[in-house]
C-alpha cells in the first residue's frame, strides 16, 4: 500500500527551521492497522500530510501503490484525495449549514456522482456507521462522537483503500472514544480497508495491528497491538 523511503520534511518560518520528520522509512500493507504514537509536536500530522496527499516532503518518497505523492502534480494529488484516501480529523471538519447526509454527498461532488447515486451512498455511509435515523440532522444537533461517526461515513462513502485518522477521539469523552475506536476496528475488519490511526492516547494505540513511535520527527516500531492476529475480511 504505502512505502515511504527517507521522508524528511521541513518547514521554514522565515528565519526559523524546523525538522518535523527526519529520514522516515515505512512501509505499510494493504489491510494492516496500524497506530502512529508519540508526543506532540513529533511529526505525527506532518507524516499523516504526507500519506494523505496533503503535502509533499522535503525529501524522499511516498509511494502509494505505484505513484509517488512526492513528485506527482498538484492536480493529481487532489485527485487522490478526492478518491484514493479518507481522512478523519479531531476537529471533524463538518460543514455546519449541511445536514449529515449532505455532508457526505458532498464528498461526492467532485467525483462526478450524479445525485441519486450520492444519495443512496451516502444513505448507506450512514448507515454503516450507525447513523441512519440522524441523516437529517445538522453537526450542531448531533454530539460529539456523531459528528465524528458522520466524518467517518464522509471519508468512507468514496470507496477509499485507506483510511487516515488524525487523532479521531481527541475531542471526545472516554466512552465515545471507545464506541469511535470499536467503530473503526469493525469498519476495519469487515472492509478489508488499510487504517492508520495518529493518537497520542496509548488506549487508542493499543487496538492496533502494529504501533509506530514518532519522535522529534524520527520513526521506530513500538511492537503489536491488540490485533496483531486478526485477520480481517
Ligand atoms: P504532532 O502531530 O506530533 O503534534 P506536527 O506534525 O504537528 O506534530 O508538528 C511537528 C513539528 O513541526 C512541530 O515542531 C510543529 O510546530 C512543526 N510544524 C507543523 N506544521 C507546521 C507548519 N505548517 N509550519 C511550521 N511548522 C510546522
Ligand atoms: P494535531 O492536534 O492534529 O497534532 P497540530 O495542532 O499539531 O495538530 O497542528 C494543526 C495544524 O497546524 C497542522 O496542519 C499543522 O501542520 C499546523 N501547524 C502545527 N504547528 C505549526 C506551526 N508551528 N506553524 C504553523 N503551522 C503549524
Amino acid at each position: 500500500m504505502y512505502k515511504l523511503t527517507g521522508v524528511s520534511k521541513t518547514y521554514s518560518n522565515g528565519k526559523k527551521r524546523v525538522d518535523a520528520l527526519q529520514g522516515v522509512d515505512l512501509t505499510i500493507d494493504d489491510g494492516q492497522l496500524v497506530a502512529i504514537q508519540g508526543p506532540t509536536g513529533g511529526g505525527k500530522s506532518t507524516l499523516l500530510q504526507m500519506l494523505g496527499a496533503l503535502d509533499r516532503p522535503t525529501a524522499g518518497s511516498v509511494l502509494l501503490g505505484d505513484q509517488d505523492l512526492a513528485r506527482a502534480s498538484a492536480a493529481r494529488l487532489t485527485k487522490l484525495r478526492a478518491s484514493e484516501v479518507g481522512i478523519v480529523f479531531q476537529g471533524f471538519n463538518l460543514i455546519p449549514t449541511l445536514t449529515a447526509q449532505e455532508n457526505v454527498e458532498a464528498a461526492l461532488v467532485p467525483l462526478g456522482i450524479r445525485k441519486a447515486q450520492r444519495r443512496e451512498r451516502a444513505a448507506a455511509a450512514l448507515a454503516s456507521v450507525g447513523l441512519a435515523d440522524r441523516a437529517a440532522h445538522r453537526p450542531a444537533e448531533l454530539s460529539g462522537g456523531q459528528q465524528q461517526r458522520v466524518a467517518i461515513a464522509r471519508a468512507l462513502v468514496k470507496n477509499p483503500k485507506v483510511l487516515l485518522a488524525d487523532e479521531p477521539t481527541g475531542n471526545l469523552d472516554e466512552e465515545t472514544r471507545d464506541e469511535i475506536v470499536a467503530l473503526l476496528e469493525g469498519l476495519w475488519r469487515d472492509q478489508g480497508l488499510t487504517l492508520v490511526i495518529v493518537t497520542h492516547d496509548s488506549q487508542v494505540a493499543s487496538r492496533a495491528q502494529r504501533r509506530l513511535q514518532l519522535t522529534r520527527g524520527a520513526l521506530r516500531e513500538a511492537g503489536p497491538g491488540k490485533n496483531a492476529a486478526t485477520r480481517p475480511a
